[in-house]
């Protein structure tokens, strides 16, 4: 290790809360690729968790960053900014004329999808959120409750009340959950964080006949999901149903920190002046970048990219998986590919990243891939090359199949 690293990770430890177990010291990125402070380079197929989904440092974002710094990095919401309308006007595009309010990250946007659930639902009493279980909205007080994983809560008792849990993909488990209390239901059209579970077209479609029939309001949590990873722009349309309302963020800047809640027009009406704010939401620099990356993903017809090349990607690992007997499924949408395995992943995603593939471990068994949507033909090859590698070593077995005596468990 050289001492620019070592003093990376001593300054970190003497400094940093110890929220998070770092593995590499990455200093420099380039569409797929990023390089860590020794000069060794890897496949970057977690996209800083989904987020950098055209790659690292696309020029195009770049210049219009640039632009845009230069000009005005900042205003208030006191005042208007062009860069915040023009990005409405896009989303507005990209859905049914739905509008937006800007804020910085997933759990915020989340956050604000719940406000909206409790502004409307109150007048009549109705203030309970359904949530699905393994769902993951974020690590505030309010998006922590709606998480449906307890340990996300563990230490942070009481829980803020108003969230009750329902079983993806089991309508009638959703269906119980209704009560008058009821306001909305919140999902993922396919869960990140607990491990790429797929909501079936038929369940998002049962949810949203739920949704009219009670009045509820139908919320989907594209943070993940959202902005072409799924092969569509977003995950719910592989149902073709529309929520009432969904929340954006990780990708939607590419990089640079935005979140979006995205509302039908009637529904955003309930927002109304002063009972929402964020003082950095929606900055002239954080939407100038986020219309950038959605024009390229325009421009690069990436939507579809994701959708063919994930395909490829996914099929090839089907394909392997039947030779490696750790390995359950391979499942997932577009380029959001999950492989689920037999026990913790923690050791394979060491030995992928040693071999040059960053990839999401997470907890359980399931190991994640999201690479860009710019991910190249060859990248693709070049990964399922390294992951057979990987692979054999983690089964301890060799190239021909043989087994080796160091199988790693
Ligand atoms: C990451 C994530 C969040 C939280 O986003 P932050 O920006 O970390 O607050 C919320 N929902 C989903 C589906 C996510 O993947």
């Amino acid at each position: 290790m050289t001492t620019q690293t070592e003093n990376i990770i001593d300054l970190y430890q003497r400094h940093v809360m110890p929220t998070y177990t770092p593995a590499l010291t990455l200093i420099r990125g380039r569409g797929t690729k990023v390089w860590d402070a020794e000069g060794k380079v890897y496949l970057d197929f977690s996209s800083g968790i989904a987020v950098t989904n055209l790659g690292h440092g696309h020029p195009g974002v770049l210049a219009a960053m640039r632009e845009q710094a230069e000009q005005l990095i900042h205003v208030s919401n006191l005042h208007y900014n062009r860069p915040q309308a023009l990005l409405a006007r896009k989303l507005s595009g990209l859905t049914d004329g739905a509008k937006s309010f800007f804020c910085n990250s997933g759990a915020e946007a989340n956050e604000a999808l719940i406000k909206l659930a409790r502004l409307r639902g109150n007048a009549t009493g109705r203030f309970e959120i359904i949530c699905m279980r393994k769902s993951f909205h974020g690590r505030t007080l309010a998006t922590m409750a709606a998480t449906g994983q307890d340990s996300i809560r563990e230490g942070f008792e009481p829980v803020m009340p108003g969230f009750v849990y329902a079983e993806l993909n089991d309508l009638e488990s959703v269906r119980r959950a209704v009560s008058e209390r009821t306001s909305a239901i919140l999902l993922e059209a396919v869960q990140g964080e607990g491990g790429i579970q797929v909501a079936t077209p038929e369940f998002m479609q049962g949810v949203r006949t739920l949704c009219d029939e009670r009045d509820l309001l139908m919320f989907c949590d594209e943070v993940q999901c959202g902005m072409g990873r799924t092969g569509q722009w977003f995950g719910f349309q592989h149902a073709g149903v529309a929520p009432d309302a969904f929340s954006l963020a990780k990708s939607l800047g590419g990089g640079y920190p935005i979140g979006a809640v995205v509302a039908r027009p009637a529904l955003a009406e309930v927002m109304a002046p002063g009972k929402h704010a964020s003082t950095f939401g929606g900055s002239p620099l954080a939407c100038a970048t986020a219309l950038a990356v959605i024009e390229t993903i325009e421009q690069e017809k990436l939507v579809a990219r994701a959708a063919t090349v994930g395909d490829r990607f996914k099929q090839a690992l089907a394909t392997k998986a039947q030779r490696f007997d750790r390995i359950r499924e391979v499942r997932g949408r577009g380029l959001m590919i999950g492989l689920e395995t037999d026990r913790p992943v923690k050791q394979l995603t060491d030995i992928l990243t040693g071999m040059g593939l960053i990839s999401i471990g997470g907890k359980g068994n399931v190991l994640r891939f999201l690479p860009p949507l710019t991910v190249r033909d060859n990248e693709i090859d070049e990964a399922l090359e390294i992951i057979d590698d990987a692979l054999l070593e983690w089964h301890g077995l060799s190239r021909d199949g043989e087994e080796t005596d160091n199988a790693t468990t």
